[in-house]
């Protein structure tokens, strides 16, 4: 099935053509800077993904995808001349809210619960709605399926979703606990039951997105019980440029001290901290490494605390299921970065998470999954790699077979 997989974001329109049967991407395309004079987009095809740069400055999200249907038409290294044969479209839609739990095919009434979850992540749910829109306009005949980053999470108990605030809050704004990298979880979590050759309802993992974000989720007999983010992605780890967790105070404190308005305490909060904030250079994971090898104290101190609190929430979790038979490390950290994996498994030894070394430094192309913990540790360390479109491709094919 060739399905073309829609990722939007608030200034970002992410696209692949996939073609599921082999895992094949034939297409890939990035739109970075949307909505701003410096808006460009690069348009590559297999087998070469030689890029080719389209200035976009001006257009909206579904604007640059109208324009890629157009040079997926008409460029001669596309797979397709007609965009029919398109079979399938996966959007990736980063809020459900309460509204779905699982992936759907967009039919009426799923458009319009998808319109009910805008106002729960208002940078990134209005641009992929208005994507849905024009394709319906474009393809009224090829399915369309909107794929959750909050989905899996949605058999977390009230326990752990719901918050120790004035009940009101809940009932009133839904304020809860949805969490996110749903999509990712899910399938690091079904990759490591492959590894370890048992089925997943048997298994209590703990998974590890460690990308640009990062979430930790505790996967209790193959569902989602509890994950570090929350209402937002903000809660949970030390990311590249989000603080994580904080003591809720200091928000009212800082606004109080520098007189910051609300949307300036949000970009600190979400662009400012994390990596970046404490080491004043870069949110970039790679960067931070180099810095710190150079001697770089702040940087050092930010891959210590990075560390640390990845380590806590391994911790928590542990105590949160009733068995644990591995931990999956996955995205661009988790998958990459031997260095850090070593750092992190060294402070958990003593629980039964014991890394070997060798194994940790072998790296793995996209979808080489591994487990790299000492034959005899009582849990398991595995490494997942997979890109996020792939994983929308397959469940878009998964729902759309079945239609
Ligand atoms: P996103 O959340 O934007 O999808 P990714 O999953 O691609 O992000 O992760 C990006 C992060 O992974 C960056 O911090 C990057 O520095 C880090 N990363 C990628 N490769 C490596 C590596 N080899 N060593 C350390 N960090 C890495």
């Amino acid at each position: 099935m060739l399905v073309l997989v829609v990722n939007a974001g608030s200034s970002s329109l992410k696209s692949q053509l996939i073609e599921t049967d082999g895992k094949l991407t034939v297409m890939k395309c990035i739109a970075e800077k949307v909505g701003t004079d410096q808006a460009f987009m690069n348009v590559s095809f297999a087998p070469e993904f030689q890029k080719t740069r389209y200035n976009v400055a001006g257009k909206t999200v579904e604007q640059c995808l109208a324009k890629l249907l157009e040079v997926m038409v008409e460029d001669i290294e596309s797979p397709i001349s007609n965009l029919n044969q398109i079979d399938a479209v996966g959007n990736r839609i980063v809020a459900g809210g309460e509204y779905f739990t699982r992936s759907v095919v967009i039919d009426a009434q799923a458009r319009e619960n998808l319109a009910k979850c805008e106002e729960l992540a208002p940078l990134h749910n209005p641009p992929a709605d208005a994507c849905i829109d024009m394709l319906r306009e474009m393809l009224p005949e090829t399915p369309q399926v909107a794929v959750f980053d909050t989905a899996f999470h949605a058999t977390m108990p009230p326990k752990a979703y719901m918050y120790p605030l004035p009940m009101e809050y809940y009932e009133k704004y839904h304020i809860r606990r949805y969490g996110a990298h749903g999509t990712s979880h899910r399938y690091a979590a079904q990759q490591a039951a492959n590894l370890l050759g048992r089925p997943l309802r048997d298994l209590g993992l703990i998974t590890c997105h460690l990308g640009n974000g990062g979430s930790i989720t505790a996967v209790n007999h193959g569902k989602s019980i509890d994950t570090t983010m929350g209402f937002t992605p903000l809660e949970g780890l030390m990311m590249g440029t989000r603080s994580g967790s904080i003591d809720p105070a200091i928000i009212t404190y800082i606004m109080r001290r520098e007189g910051k308005s609300f949307d300036e305490m949000d970009a600190i909060l979400n662009r400012e901290s994390g990596i970046l904030g404490v080491s004043g250079k870069s949110g970039d994971m790679r960067d931070a490494l180099a810095a710190a090898a150079g001697g770089d104290e702040r940087a050092k101190l930010a891959i210590e605390m990075y560390v640390y609190r990845v380590q806590k929430a391994i911790g928590s979790y542990y105590a949160a299921m009733t068995r644990t038979d591995a931990v999956v490390m996955t995205a661009g950290i988790g998958e990459n970065s031997a260095e850090l994996r070593e750092l992190i498994f060294d402070g958990l030894a003593h629980m039964g998470m014991i890394l070997d070394k060798e194994r940790n430094q072998v790296e793995g192309a996209i979808g080489m999954n591994r487990i790299i913990s000492i034959d005899d540790s009582p849990i398991k360390i595995c490494v997942v790699t997979a890109d996020e479109e792939i994983r929308i491709a397959r469940e878009t094919d998964n729902l759309v077979s079945q239609l």
